[in-house]
């Protein structure tokens, strides 16, 4: 047995506490949304028993930064669309609490790595209250799912889809010419693909794999680094992108409408996440829809742990920022868009979220039924967020200096304008006024 083997799982993962989500008059949109693989906008077909989502969570060694803030946006529109809709939703997020960048930063900072992951996944939970994200069903912690991440690789392991280094360190690879269908997520070329890999977690330049692309499936258990019983497998810990498979195919079935996450994402996690699952299942595509948020740069840069540059969303809320004036900002422009921070963009969130403010807090304004009905298109139409905040603009501009509310005065227009329009932002782009 390993030094250091773990025999008992960790406790399950708590979500955070729901936001209230008002219910609002009429009949929502089926939502359409941007699928990576297809490269087109498509509609979403929920089946029967609803829509099932997967968004890949955070590996708690950092706080959560705006970039997370942004992907965490992203699919809350999604889930609040379909709410809307009437579309019942399971939502499934999981939590990489064991994974090389945790340990790593343990290490640096000469703290447990259980602590370390522990007190990020609490802040985490608190910033994604702050922004009133609405929580998945089901928030899974990948050490809670070893036995079933183990099964997993076994069986590929045993159907000749994996194959087991012969270094003698346990380590288990899964054959990507077991995927015929690999590269068909990211639609990338070798050469990227090489690329990408070496640069994000992969080991391509390894000597004894099959494919320098095939990706991690097992980590045998190495002296100083957390071990867990892997059956067959023998002791070790699981690769990241089987991880989100086991997951999502445990908690939502052999298929799913969504695979979600940033763009960093696309290859080579979700690539391998859907090899994985489609190997397993025999059933393609995995997800009828991979989709990517933008990453949010600073000082024209990616954010990222490796530059450094990350703006960590609990520390502009410690600012005095208001979360909702955050929201508003991160929505400004497209959710697929690669965008900046900026402290003009700041301004204009708080700007908006005030003038916003101040347009429901009249008694009456201007009707509002077109309103709702162009939020919920122009959203139902790839997440159109710049399309959305432009039409709220518009009411509370028109609410705020009397234009169509007739004779002008405040006692004129629709006393129920501004509880709907309240309701409306509130149901549609998670933002309370
Ligand atoms: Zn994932």
């Amino acid at each position: 047995m390993a030094a250091g083997l773990i025999l008992a799982t960790l406790v399950g993962m708590e979500t955070w506490m729901a936001p209230r989500v008002p219910t609002l008059p009429g009949a929502g949109r089926p939502l359409a949304i941007y699928d990576s693989a297809r490269r087109s906008v498509q509609p979403v077909r929920p089946g029967p028993a609803g829509a099932t989502m997967y968004v890949c969570g955070i590996t708690p060694y950092d706080a959560t930064h705006l970039g997370h803030a942004a992907t965490m946006i992203t699919f809350d529109l999604a889930v609040r669309m379909w709410r809307d809709a009437g579309v019942a939703v399971s939502y499934v997020q999981n939590v990489t609490d064991i994974d090389d960048p945790l340990l790593e930063r343990a290490v640096r900072d000469g703290e447990d790595w259980i602590v370390l992951g522990m007190r990020e996944t609490a802040l985490f939970r608190e910033d994604m209250e702050a922004l009133r994200i609405v929580p998945p069903q089901a928030y899974v912690g990948a050490v809670e799912s070893i036995p079933l991440i183990a099964a997993r690789v076994a069986a590929l392991l045993s159907d000749g889809a994996a194959y087991r280094m012969a270094d003698g360190t346990g380590d288990v690879y899964f054959d990507v010419a077991a995927a015929p269908r690999f590269g068909y997520v990211s639609g990338l070329a070798g050469a990227e693909m090489l690329a990408l890999s070496a640069e994000r977690g992969g080991d391509p330049q390894r000597p004894g794999k099959r494919d320098p692309l095939d990706p991690l499936l097992w980590r045998g258990a190495r002296e100083g680094e957390p071990a867990w019983e892997g059956g067959p497998l023998g002791p070790g810990r699981p690769g990241w992108h089987i991880e989100c498979a086991t997951i999502a195919l445990d908690r939502l079935g052999e298929t799913i409408d969504i695979q979600g996450g940033g763009n960093d994402l696309l290859f080579p996690h979700h690539e391998c996440s859907a090899a994985h699952a489609e190997r397993l299942t025999g059933l393609a595509p995995f997800a009828s829809h991979y989709v990517h948020a933008g990453m949010i740069g600073l000082a024209g840069e990616k954010m990222s742990k490796s530059k450094g540059n990350l703006a960590f969303v609990s520390r502009l809320r410690a600012d005095g920022l208001d979360p909702m004036a955050l929201r508003l900002a991160l929505m400004a422009e497209h959710y697929r868009a690669d965008r900046e921070w900026t402290d003009e963009l700041r301004k204009q969130g708080e700007q908006r979220l005030a003038r916003w403010r101040a347009a429901v807090a009249a008694p009456a304004g201007p009707p509002a039924a077109d309103l709702l009905a162009g939020l919920r298109d122009r959203l139902a139409d790839d997440l159109d967020t710049p399309g959305a905040l432009a039409l709220v603009d518009g009411w509370a501009e028109a609410a705020l200096t009397g234009a169509g509310v007739g004779s002008g005065s405040g006692s004129g227009g629709d006393p129920a304008a501004p509880g709907l329009v309240r309701s409306a932002v509130d149901a549609l782009l998670g933002v309370r006024l």
